[in-house]
Formats: C-alpha cells, sequence, structure tokens
C-alpha cells in the first residue's frame, strides 16, 4: 500500500479496496518499524491516528471529501490541538497545543489522518537536522548523510514510504533542500498561498507552509486542500484554490524555462551540473523552450538573508520566556534571572547565534548599516526575478550546489552550512514558490533540481514537473532498507 500514489489510496478507500483504518495501520506499523532506523518522527500518536482513521471509515460514503482518508506526517512546527508540538527544541519539550494550525485544520477538514510530528532543526534553523533537540534525522539513502533541513524529517520520513505525505515548512530553503537530499519532491508556495497561523514563526516575512511528496500529483492534493484564504494570517492571499489535482496533467503549449547561469553555478559540484543537463535535455524532449537567464543579485541573497531572518528571529522568539508556555528554569530568585536561565537552557547554540545576530543588527548603531540595507538588496534580488519573468515563465537552477553531506561535516562551520541554501534563498526573499523534484542519483546519493516561478504559479510549476516525471522515474527510487 506504501508504494501507491495518493491518486491510487483516495480511490483504494472509495472503492473499498481497504479501509482508511487499514492504511493508517500499515503505515504506523511501518513507522514502529523503521522509524529508528531514522529518527524522523518526534512524536506519534497511534490511538488519535487510529480514531481518526476509524471516524472516516464510518462516515463513508456520505462524505466524500478530497484527502479522505490519507495519512499525512506534520512538522513539528506546526500546532497540533492536544498533542506535543516542540518545533524541535528544548524550549517546547512540555508543549501541548491548544489549538490547530489553519494547515491542519483545512487538511483535516478535507480528511487527512494525522501519522505524528516529524523532526527538524531547533526552531527551523538549520540545513542538516542536526540543532534538533530530540537527535539527528538520518537520511533514508544513506543513514551515514544529513537528510537536509530544516524540514528533514518530514522529507525523510516520505523517502522511506513512512507517509505517503508530510506538511513543512520553508523560511529560506526547507522545504526544497531535504526534498532535494532525500529524492522526493517538495513544494514551496507563494508567500501568503497557506495560512501561517499556528505555525511557529521563525522569520515571519519569509515563511511559507508547503509539502513534501513522492511526486507532483501526490502534492498537489494537498495544496489544493490547503490553499484558503485565512482571516486570522494579515498576510493570507485572499485568492481562490487552483484545482491543480485536476489539471496536473494539462501542460500548457510554449512554456519556456529560463536556466539560471552565472557566479553560483561555478560554486555547484559538478556532477550536480551533469544531472542538470541531463534534466535539461528531458525538458527539451516534451517540447519545453530552454532559454539562459541571469538573476545577477543572486550571489547576494545569502548575506542578505541572514540578516533579515535573524532580526525577525530575535523578535519572534523574545515570545519563549519561561513565563506563558514551554520551558521554564527551576532556578530563579529574580524575574531577570528567570527570562535569562530559561532562554540559556532552553535553546541551543544555533538558535542562541541567532537571537544575537538578530538584536545586533537591529541595534541602533547598526540597523542602517545592516538591516536596511539588507532590505534594499531584498528589492534588488527581487526585481532580479521580474526581470528574468519578463523573458521565461520558469527558472531552473540545481536545489542545492552539493550533494547530502555527513554529520558533523559543516556544523562546526555555520557559514559553509549557511551556502547550502545558495540556490533556494532567492525565492523566499521575493515570496515566489519554488519546488525541488528528484533528477538523478550520484554515488547512490539523490539529486534535486528547483523550479522557481512568478507570484501564483504553483498550477505551473506542478504541471511542468509531473510533465517531468511521466517521463523519468527518478521519484519512483525507494531507498534500500524500508521493506521495498
Ligand atoms: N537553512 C536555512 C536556515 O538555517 C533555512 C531554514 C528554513 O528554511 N527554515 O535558516
Amino acid at each position: 500500500m506504501h508504494n501507491l500514489s495518493v491518486k491510487k489510496q483516495i480511490q483504494g478507500i472509495r472503492d473499498k479496496e481497504f479501509s482508511a483504518r487499514e492504511l493508517t495501520q500499515h503505515y504506523l506499523d511501518r513507522i514502529e518499524k523503521y522509524n529508528p532506523k531514522i529518527n524522523a518522527f518526534i512524536t506519534t500518536h497511534p490511538d488519535h491516528s487510529r480514531n481518526m482513521a476509524n471516524n472516516i471509515d464510518l462516515s463513508l460514503p456520505a462524505d466524500m471529501a478530497p484527502l479522505l482518508g490519507i495519512p499525512v506526517a506534520h512538522k513539528d512546527i506546526f500546532c497540533t490541538k492536544g498533542i506535543r508540538t516542540t518545533c524541535g527544541s528544548k524550549m517546547l519539550s512540555n508543549f501541548i497545543s491548544p489549538y490547530d494550525a489553519t494547515i491542519i485544520q483545512s487538511i483535516n477538514n478535507a480528511g487527512a489522518v494525522s501519522l505524528g510530528k516529524t523532526n527538524m532543526d531547533e526552531f527551523a534553523m538549520g540545513s542538516s537536522n542536526e540543532t534538533s533537540f530530540y537527535g539527528n534525522c538520518l537520511n533514508p539513502w544513506d543513514v551515514t548523510k544529513v537528510p537536509g533541513g530544516s524540514s528533514g524529517g518530514s522529507a525523510a520520513a516520505v523517502a522511506a514510504r513512512l507517509a505517503p505525505i508530510a506538511t513543512a515548512t520553508d523560511t529560506g530553503g526547507s522545504i526544497r533542500q531535504p526534498a532535494a537530499f532525500c529524492g522526493v519532491t517538495g513544494i514551496k508556495p507563494t508567500y501568503g498561498r497557506i495560512s501561517r497561523y499556528g505555525m511557529i514563526a521563525f522569520a515571519s516575512s519569509l515563511d511559507q507552509a508547503g509539502f513534501i511528496g513522492r511526486s507532483a500529483e501526490d502534492i498537489s492534493y494537498f495544496l489544493d486542500a490547503a490553499s484558503v484564504y485565512d482571516s486570522k494570517d494579515s498576510t493570507s492571499l485572499n485568492v481562490a484554490a487552483d484545482n491543480i489535482s485536476k489539471s496536473i496533467a494539462d501542460l500548457p503549449k510554449e512554456i519556456k524555462i529560463g536556466i539560471m547561469e552565472g557566479q553560483l553555478v561555478k560554486h555547484t559540484d559538478p556532477r550536480i551540473l551533469e544531472k542538470i543537463e541531463n534534466a535539461i535535455k528531458l525538458f527539451s524532449s516534451i517540447g519545453i523552450k530552454i532559454i539562459p537567464v541571469k538573476l545577477p543579485y543572486s550571489t547576494l541573497a545569502i548575506p542578505t538573508y541572514y540578516v533579515i531572518a535573524p532580526a525577525e528571529a530575535s523578535s519572534n522568539l523574545s515570545r519563549f520566556d519561561g513565563v506563558r508556555f514551554g520551558y521554564r528554569t527551576s532556578k530563579s530568585n529574580t524575574i531577570d534571572e528567570l527570562y535569562e536561565k530559561t532562554r540559556s537552557e532552553g535553546f541551543g547554540s544555533e538558535v542562541k547565534r541567532r537571537i544575537l545576530i538578530g538584536s545586533y543588527v537591529l541595534s541602533a548603531g547598526f540597523y542602517d548599516a545592516y538591516y536596511v540595507k539588507a532590505q534594499k538588496i531584498r528589492r534588488l534580488i527581487s526585481n532580479d526575478y521580474d526581470e528574468a519573468f519578463k523573458e521565461v515563465d520558469l527558472i531552473l537552477s540545481p536545489t542545492t550546489p552539493s550533494l547530502p553531506f555527513s554529520f558533523g561535516e559543516k556544523s562546526q562551520d555555520p557559514i559553509s552550512m549557511y551556502q547550502n541554501d545558495a540556490y533556494t534563498i532567492g525565492a523566499n526573499l521575493a515570496g515566489l514558490p519554488g519546488v525541488s523534484f528528484p533528477i538523478g542519483f550520484i554515488d547512490q546519493l539523490p539529486v534535486g533540481a528547483q523550479l522557481v516561478g512568478k507570484h501564483l504559479s504553483e498550477k505551473l510549476l506542478l504541471q511542468v514537473t509531473h510533465a517531468f516525471q511521466k517521463v523519468s522515474n527518478y521519484h519512483d527510487a525507494a531507498p534500500i532498507g524500508f521493506g521495498g
């Protein structure tokens, strides 16, 4: 059952080939058996999952909600009512959310069944999952390698077939980069497309929820269900959902893909660039026109992001003070000591580093030099895309400059870790949607390509990815050691 597409799983439940309960139990059994190998889940709640699935079986056939009975794993950044929500941090190790995030509510309303909460870098800060308080999540293709981050648990769970689909978030690449490292497909929609309500904030002007699945088609069902306007998020876009799952195969004619050229590409593993060449050939073979494009400011994406994201994080994370919720130090005599010790003991070192950088760039003496400057460069980066999109519909690049790396390889050197997001951050700074999808293997490790589109071009992105996946089978490959 775990090798069936989401479409086939929906059909199977509707045609009563299997029940929602059987499908959910199948995944719960797989999680029990294989999760210890990769540590993709922080929390599971089998009774709750079975109850949700039972309710769906009982309401069939009267209720034909679009995701009826499909199990899903949730990144532990989303608030889930009555269930522990840790954000990968000690700070929230005892936090039981009193409500569901809007994305959770939307897909629950559509009939999805929750399997549990997936591992992630602490407060979504990282590219390797090594900053999680709950231990490393391992890459199912090679357990000596990182799964990517911050949504590493979601990507690893889908790759190992412990869930057909998973929610995830992307502030600078955290959906696309782990999708690439784990050989699965991930979409970061347009900023504002899916509500941020109930998603624990990292950098609010960049954060966007999305999905990781095996294929563009699998993802389309979930994106349709989650693309709803939400008055509880002031940046939520009030535009109708695209019904992508119904039109995924309707590839428009005369599509032009721009191939990213320039500095960044020079710093990319040449073996990855060869795979990109193969992907370009495949795209050409299905009638897509290829044109080179330049994004001159793209080399400034990393420094710009690492000013803006920490600035916003330092403000957002001020709410974790030991007073209202989450972890509280057991040894304080004054209120100042309570704040200080709670935050010193509750946050890990990467989170502290970001808070320090953020406070620094926002401080009176440096605000103009760093924060304001970064905002100006953000505009230039965004203008680059506007220019490029006058010529092309989508822009293709590698998702990452390197292959999945080993544990410890970059964790002592934050700058080299940050370089991993060179290709992904631009889309966040400009609020654009992006997809990562598998385009092959090097030394048995997956390689991903990224497509970035204009605002609200999710439908085209998934249609083009689907067209690629119809003429390739990289997305069908499964890592060995997880029961086939
Ligand atoms: N790796 C980037 C960071 O560490 C992006 C994280 C994300 O997208 N949440 O900030």
